[in-house]
């Protein structure tokens, strides 16, 4: 059966289809994959249990069944909005009301919203896309768009660090802001690298945005206040100038799907009619259970001090698996800053990354091949071919197998 151009577009093969479909395999597969692919958070059992606990409370007490029982409007559930103005002004003192907060069902989804309504076609042959300043970029923002070609990347500049480290920085020298640049977009922590963009970056692309007259879009999936997994200090950048994203997925609810964003109210009343359109309204579920851990700042606290250490802990532990198994020094792995993710370079990897996905996964071991993470770029850069992504939020015994195949694999590639 033939399909319309939209159609095509989004079901031809995508990495992020590719990869969710994996994700769910492992998970099916239980201990007979080993998942480092994906970005399924971890069961951390101090949040279940509260979350369990909150759960039981609203089910007895009938809140849980009023949820399931009724529709939202398309901005998304009320008093969680409510609870979230008062938690980022307190905290942060943004002068945010209720009109500065939409929900969605997971960030994706606003991001589909996002990019559709700031690129593809203006009319009269105009043509706006989405500038990524520091690629590699997340790799779920690539088939977002309903026109072809709407991201464009900008190559990292790379530093070299001791210890077999190293880390991208955007390069503001190369960095142009042309008038086909609908708005600006980065996720800090950034999936798949865990590099943080400092303050000082944030601030340098708030300023050019502003005088380009065009929105910076921070997607903080894994950033602060929650889930904070976050291994540096900085502060979240909001003004009315940017749209700032967040999730529950990596506080420990991805399967609640809903994501937040916070925008001036024009653009929230813009992508509310989205909302309304694709959806209807957002699904309530996520927003009831976690409304009590926001309107008593408990959220702050889990984040702090159970979500982030648990997350540090397990990089540490990971990295030293992998320096330990993996011989040749032409591995390199990020600098650890933050998300659940490390980023593993393979200089003059003798085989695209592509090629080591499918060999890894033939041994029963998931990763994410690192040229998925270039949306906007040419692949006429040898280094998109030759890093990979390994989810490092399983458990420690999985984690160790993962990396034992991996070595295995690599060792022998550079032997
Ligand atoms: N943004 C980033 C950087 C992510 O890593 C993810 C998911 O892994 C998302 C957005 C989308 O997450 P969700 O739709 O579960 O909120």
């Amino acid at each position: 059966m033939p399909y319309s151009t939209f159609g095509n577009k989004f079901t031809q093969h995508s990495g992020i289809t590719e990869l969710m479909e994996d994700l769910n395999a492992g998970v099916l597969a239980g201990d007979d994959v080993l998942m480092l692919g994906g970005g399924n958070p971890a069961r951390i059992p101090e949040i279940q249990q509260r979350l369990t606990e909150i759960m039981q409370t609203q089910l007895s007490n009938g809140q849980l069944m009023n949820t399931l029982a009724n529709y939202d409007g398309p901005q998304g559930k009320n008093s969680f909005i409510d609870a979230l103005v008062v938690l980022f002004n307190d905290l942060y003192d943004w002068g945010l009301t209720s009109d500065n907060i939409m929900l969605s069902n997971g960030s994706q989804n606003a991001f589909f919203y996002i990019f559709n309504l700031l690129a593809g076609d203006f009319g009269n042959g105009i043509k706006k896309k989405i500038l990524l300043p520091l690629a590699p970029e997340y790799i779920g923002y690539t088939d977002t768009c309903i026109t072809e070609d709407a991201f464009v990347a900008l190559k990292p500049k790379i530093t070299k660090l001791d210890n077999g480290f190293f880390k991208y920085h955007i390069d503001f020298d190369k960095l142009k802001i042309t008038d086909e640049i609908g708005a600006i977009c980065v996720s800090r922590p950034t999936n798949p690298t865990g590099n943080v963009l400092t303050d000082i970056e944030v601030s340098r692309l708030d300023k050019l945005a502003r005088a380009h007259n065009i929105p910076l879009i921070i997607d903080n999936a894994y950033g602060s206040p929650f889930p904070n997994i976050i291994f540096k200090s900085v502060l979240p950048l909001w003004n009315e100038n940017t749209i700032l994203c967040f999730s529950l997925s990596k506080f420990g609810l991805p399967g609640a799907r809903c994501g937040i964003v916070i925008a001036k109210p024009s653009t929230i009343k813009a992508l509310s009619s989205f909302s309304a359109v694709m959806a209807l309204a957002p699904g309530g579920i996520g927003p009831e259970i976690v409304r009590p851990l926001v309107e008593s700042k408990e959220i702050l606290g889990l984040s702090d001090d159970v979500i982030k250490p648990y997350y540090y802990k397990k990089s540490q532990q990971a990295i030293i698996f992998l320096q330990q198994k993996i011989k040749t020094p032409k591995m390199r792995i990020h600098q650890v800053e933050g998300s659940l993710f490390l980023w593993l370079w393979f200089d003059d990897l003798p085989i695209h990354s592509k090629e080591l996905y499918k060999r890894l996964k033939e041994k029963g071991l998931l990763i994410v091949s690192g040229h998925y993470f270039f949306p906007g770029l040419s692949q006429d850069w040898k280094h998109t071919q030759q890093c990979i992504r390994l989810n490092y939020a399983q458990d420690k015994e999985i984690v160790r197998r993962g990396i034992d195949v991996l070595a295995d694999e690599i060792n022998a590639l550079y032997a």
